[in-house]
């Protein structure tokens, strides 16, 4: 899931200093599960925001933020959006930018998006995925060396690597150790050796930015 965190309330409260009335997003996917934008956060902003004097007009928790057809059915069917100055959204910056696009007044994010991640439990996320658009992982143990490798490195462990531990960060575990200790067990560590080419950021970039 893409993992988000909340902006601090007087931020919210600077960005939205010229409105009075306003329409809350939330999210039913990822910012649910992160407890950062579902329904529970969005009445609880919207609470806050009316002690500081605004008019909440109303709220939605969409389904998926990042779908645009979603959005553009939303815009088209809630007709109290309308009578917002603005829209504050509580989604990953996908599904604010698909909010953007379909809004006719200014938005708000409230949320700041970390990474793509696991969730061991609320508060505790795990980045384990960059989404570079040329996964890895069938080679590298399933361990991704893009996100968990301070370098990035497709060839690895670095000089750096210290009794396991990255040489930038010294509470992480080094992740081509853990590659090599994988491979290790299933007997098949000459896969090490194995020289992976340089990558073909443009054409990553080229694709996402679509
Ligand atoms: S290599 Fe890593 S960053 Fe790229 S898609 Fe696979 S898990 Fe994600
Ligand atoms: S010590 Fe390991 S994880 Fe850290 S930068 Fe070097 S190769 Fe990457």
């Amino acid at each position: 899931m893409i993992v988000t965190i909340e902006k601090d309330f007087a931020e919210v409260l600077k960005v939205t200093k010229e409105e009075d009335n306003l329409f809350i997003f939330g999210c039913a996917g990822c910012a649910t599960l992160c407890q950062t934008g579902g329904e529970k956060q969005v009445k609880e902003l919207g609470v806050k925001l009316e002690s500081e004097g605004k008019e909440i007009i109303g709220y939605s928790v969409l389904d998926v933020p990042c779908d645009e057809r979603i959005v553009r059915k939303e815009f088209r069917n809630n007709s109290s959006i309308r009578n917002a100055d603005s829209i504050i959204i509580m989604a990953c910056g996908a599904g604010i930018q698909s909010v953007q696009k379909f809004s006719p007044i200014p938005i708000h994010p409230v949320l700041d998006s970390l990474f793509l991640g696991t969730i061991e439990r609320i508060g505790k996320f795990y980045n384990y995925c960059s989404i570079c658009g040329n996964c890895v992982l069938e080679d590298t143990q399933n361990l991704c060396p893009i996100t968990r490798c301070a370098k990035g490195l497709l060839n690895g462990p670095c000089g750096g690597m210290n009794e396991g531990k990255c040489e930038v960060n010294s509470e992480l575990d080094c992740v081509w150790v853990l590659i090599y200790e994988a491979m290790e067990k299933k007997g098949n560590v000459n896969n090490l050796k194995l020289f992976r080419e340089p990558r073909n950021w443009v054409q990553s970039f080229v694709f996402k930015s679509e």
